[in-house]
């Protein structure tokens, strides 16, 4: 075929369109930086953009060979496409647990991301350019010329891009430390590499069978009536973030029922300062219900859980999930999921509003093995909360409360002031739901307590943030900083010999997801050495004997 387009020369225009077209997000972080730094600051960036462009043709010399030529090119648009389209919508970056996060999500929560603006994203990033590649005319080579051409030209486009960052490795150097997280905004690397990372992990995971723990527990004794049993019910929140929290000290009211609560002297104690483990639900949640606490945490580690040791201890176990799943956490207790459940008033398609926990809670408990329940039960109910970025679907007509609301997912649409109204109704009905829960439980007089704590927080715009997911160490304390309360029925606070006053101190310091896992365990008086009063938030408070 002589007619067409020269091998290389259709590789570089690929090459030339993902280094610029395909990168917008990570260019238009990259330009206030280097713009501003002059005419050498902005020549430095269009090296870098040819630097991309020089690693893309020798990637795609290598790889985009004989039958693979096209789809690979399709592919590589598709990613660096919808990457670049949640990029700017939501400020997020792409690193192995946004990984995890897509491949997790259940598909109501990829149907709420599914706005317009996704749409013209894909028709002028992955499309349009993806049916030109396709039909692009290439003339063909012999395999021999080929295979030296490509290999050459790969080498040659490889240790030219090495040479232009060293040149300006200096200005590299200072741009990654002032933005740690822009190497994430890499399309398509980000993507391939995010993949592999979680799929490596997901691999090792899946070949051990989970480390057991607390194997040397104490078999806890059991109680002559079930409701001298004690029952802790531990309320795993979603999305809520500290900063929006009225009890926390925002200056809206979104906790008015748990406030009144407090006033007519409920023993409900506020953490004023709580920081989540990870920034996400695949990340926190699993580490909530996991011994070692943040700085030790491994994900790829398959390990019991506070679960498992609870069940061990004798206890009745049991999850409720109204989101996407526990993430692997209630593996070996009794569950059940209440999205799907067709209840007038709260269920509409495919999801509940959170009161459905509350009425699938007393079945939930009622068909745990009667023996166990005489030890004693725990139930974590898994909420919907405040997920995003469709917060306006989160709430029952009675609890929008503050309008307007932002009412698409397609968040840069609407004002800042209605996301954040559609937000702070999330934590109203939260709050509903909270005081409901409190309200039934008190008429129960074995020891009894509620935990509750968001799994992280949330960026609601600033800094040009939204959602959550940034990467730990660079994400913002919207993201980290969650509400946490506890309530103790008198029963339980004499079981434990607590003393009041020192834990409404202790409350006042900073804890952490850390200490969930030893909390609900010295709760119970679970003793093993794997439980850690150093981290128990009440240990401190109970008075000897
Ligand atoms: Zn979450």
């Amino acid at each position: 075929m002589r007619d067409g387009w020269r091998p290389l020369a259709a590789l570089a225009l690929l090459a030339g369109w993902l280094a610029t077209a395909g990168n917008i997000p990570l260019w238009s972080a990259v330009w206030p930086v280097q713009g501003g730094l002059g005419w050498r600051g902005a020549a430095v960036a269009l090296v870098w953009v040819l630097t991309l462009a020089l690693v893309n043709l020798a990637v795609l010399a290598c790889l985009a060979v004989g039958p693979l030529r096209r789809p690979l090119g399709v592919v590589l648009l598709a990613l660096a496409g919808v990457a670049s389209h949640f990029m700017l919508a939501y400020g997020i970056v792409v690193d192995a647990s946004m990984a995890a996060n897509v491949f997790q999500t259940d598909l109501r929560e990829a149907r709420d991301l599914l706005t317009p603006g996704l749409l013209l994203a894909v028709v002028l990033g992955v499309v349009l350019p993806g049916w030109l590649w396709w039909r692009l005319p290439v003339r063909r080579w012999s395999v021999r010329r080929a295979l030296w051409v490509r290999l050459g030209v790969g080498a040659a486009a490889l240790a030219l891009a090495i040479v232009l960052l060293w040149l300006t490795f200096q200005d590299l150097a200072a741009l990654m430390r002032n933005d740690r997280a822009l190497r994430f905004l890499i399309n398509p690397y980000n993507s391939v590499y995010a993949a592999l990372r979680h799929g490596v992990g997901q691999r090792a995971l899946a070949a051990q069978p989970p480390e057991r723990i607390g194997l040397d527990v104490q078999p806890l004794p059991a109680a002559a009536r079930e409701d001298e049993a004690p029952l802790v019910v531990l309320v795993v929140g979603e999305t809520a973030r500290a900063a929006n929290w009225g009890l926390n000290g925002y200056a809206r009211d979104t906790t008015p029922r748990l406030r009144a609560l407090i006033e007519q002297g409920q023993p409900i104690v506020s953490f004023a300062s709580v920081t989540s483990c990870g920034t996400n639900t695949q990340t926190s949640v699993p580490c909530l219900f996991a011994p070692e606490g943040r700085a030790q945490w491994n994900p790829s580690r398959a390990q019991e859980n506070l679960l498992d040791l609870l069940q061990r201890a004798g206890l009745a176990v049991t999850w409720l999930d109204n989101q996407s799943g526990c993430k692997g956490v209630c593996a070996r207790v009794p569950s059940r999921q209440t999205d799907h459940l067709q209840v007038p008033d709260l269920c509409r398609g495919d999801e509940c509003h959170d009161e459905i926990l509350l009425r699938e809670l007393p079945g939930a408990l009622q068909v745990l093995p009667e023996p166990a329940r005489h030890v004693g039960a725990l139930a974590v109910l898994h909420m919907m909360g405040s997920h995003g970025p469709a917060y306006f679907k989160r709430t029952p007509a009675a609890f929008k409360h503050f309008r307007p609301e932002c009412t698409t997912a397609q968040l840069q649409a609407c004002e800042p002031t209605h996301i954040v109204n559609a937000y702070d109704n999330t934590l109203l009905y939260t709050d509903h739901v909270l005081a409901e829960l409190i309200g039934g439980l008190a008429q129960r007089s074995g020891p009894t307590a509620l935990l509750y704590v968001s799994d992280h927080g949330e960026s609601l715009g600033e800094g040009g943030l939204y959602l959550h997911g940034m990467p730990y160490t660079v994400a913002p304390r919207e993201q980290k900083e969650v509400p946490m309360l506890l309530w103790v029925n008198g029963g339980m606070q004499r079981r434990l010999g607590l003393d009041w006053a020192c834990l409404q101190r202790r409350a006042q310091e900073p804890a952490s997801h850390d200490h969930v896992f030893h909390t609900v365990a010295g709760l119970f008086g679970v003793r093993s050495a794997v439980v850690d009063t150093e981290h128990d938030l009440l240990a401190a408070c109970r008075r000897a004997g």
